[in-house]
């Protein structure tokens, strides 16, 4: 089976990796593999999060997927290091509604068998001492990050070296088994992947209701430097009604996170989106205005109609679709790697990908 992925982002990268660890010939097609919104990414892997608040669908694939993750690293990492730590996330609330959100979320977890740990103001001190005091915190201490950079990088070179090819190219159209490229070279394929992120539907050729409309929703993201690291493990500042990702590397680097813009394709970073997430940063690390500048970037969360991942055959033969994964493609890439692998061989994927088929759409995918 020869097959097509279009789109080398995180989630085109992950199901060309596995695609080809099952035999499959795979070829990528980017013109500029992993810079887009798997580039700005933080790459927080949280158990559950302030988005799902019971269980569904969509928490049985996080789940499922940080099950994955360590078997997904360790196999990855046979070719390059992929930046994974899985040293605790801590999440603090800095006021009354946030230590209650923490009460809930305490239950929620045990009620999954999720390990978590209840901490005082004066534990979460210890463990974060930059910390303005918190009113307590909730340890995941089997959760953690990955430096999506990194693991984009071992993707890969993964691919390559088990003999992927990556096209550095515009997929323009896709008919009749090609795909043609912004040169006017046709690619010919068995089967396509379409994980073009919030570009996907941009795709000519196929017919006009084959792949829902992906929304672009822009998150500004900050990247600040010290030595030592200011922070010791991954964490949510919980204040306000929002929460702060912050999310330390190993290497000094804290990157601190996100905005949400409904601002169409506008990829610009703005002194706003810095000022905002500085500010905000300023309230909970009262010594982050000393860490150096590194950068402020922005990327583009691809958003399906329903705002839940597709992952699956469309109603077009050999047609599939892995994008729509809004605020977790990072935390998704393995489980929907795993369950494009089993499509692309013809074997059952994995039941939490079941319902994510991008045949729910009805005709409109
Ligand atoms: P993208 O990374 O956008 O990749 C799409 C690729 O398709 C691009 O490389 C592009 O060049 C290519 N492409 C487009 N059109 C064409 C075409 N016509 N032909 C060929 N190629 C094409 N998720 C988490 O799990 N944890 C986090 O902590 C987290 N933090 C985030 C922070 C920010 C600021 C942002 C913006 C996102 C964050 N996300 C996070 C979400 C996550 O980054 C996305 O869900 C994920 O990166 C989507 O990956 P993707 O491969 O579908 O899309």
């Amino acid at each position: 089976m020869n097959t097509v992925v279009v789109g080398g982002g995180v989630i085109g990268l992950a199901t060309a990796w596995r695609a080809l660890r099952h035999g499959v010939t795979v070829t990528v097609i980017d013109p500029a593999p992993a810079t887009k919104a798997s580039h700005a990414s933080a790459g927080m892997l949280p158990p559950s999060s302030e988005q799902i608040d019971g269980v569904n669908d969509l928490l049985r694939l996080c789940l499922a997927s940080r099950d994955l993750y360590p078997s997904f690293v360790a196999e990855l990492e046979e070719f390059a290091p992929a930046g994974f730590r899985r040293d605790g996330v801590l999440d603090a609330a800095f006021d009354e509604d946030a230590l209650s959100k923490l009460d809930h979320q305490q239950s929620f977890r045990e009620s999954l068998g999720i390990r978590s740990e209840r901490l005082t103001p004066e534990e979460c001190a210890k463990l974060q001492p930059a910390f303005a005091p918190t009113l307590g915190g909730l340890l995941g201490p089997d959760d953690g990050a990955v430096d999506p950079r990194t693991l984009n990088a071992a993707l890969l070179t993964a691919i390559e070296a088990l003999g992927g090819t990556v096209i550095r190219r515009q997929a323009i159209r896709v008919a009749h088994h090609t795909v043609t490229l912004d040169n006017g070279d046709a690619v010919p394929f068995d089967r396509v992947v379409l994980a073009a992120g919030c570009w996907t539907h941009h795709i000519g050729g196929l017919p006009e209701d084959a792949i829902p409309e992906i929304r672009p929703v822009k998150g500004q993201i900050l990247r600040l430097h010290s030595e030592p690291p200011l922070l010791g493990v991954t964490a949510r500042a919980l204040s306000k009604g929002a929460s702060l990702y912050l999310v330390p590397r190993l290497d000094g680097e804290l990157v601190i996170g996100a905005t949400y813009e409904q601002r169409g394709y506008d990829e610009t970073v703005t002194a706003d989106g810095t000022r905002d997430l500085l500010a905000r940063a300023a309230e909970v690390i009262p010594g982050v205005g000393a860490l150096r500048f590194a950068e402020i970037s922005a990327g583009l969360r691809p958003a399906s109609p329903d705002e839940l991942p597709l992952i699956g055959p469309t109603a077009v033969p050999d047609v599939y679709l892995a994008t729509g994964h809004f605020r977790m493609g990072v935390q998704l890439a393995p489980i929907t790697a795993d369950a494009m692998a089993a499509y692309l061989t013809d074997t059952t994927p994995h039941a939490s990908a079941l319902p994510f088929t991008p045949l729910r759409m009805g005709r409109a995918a």
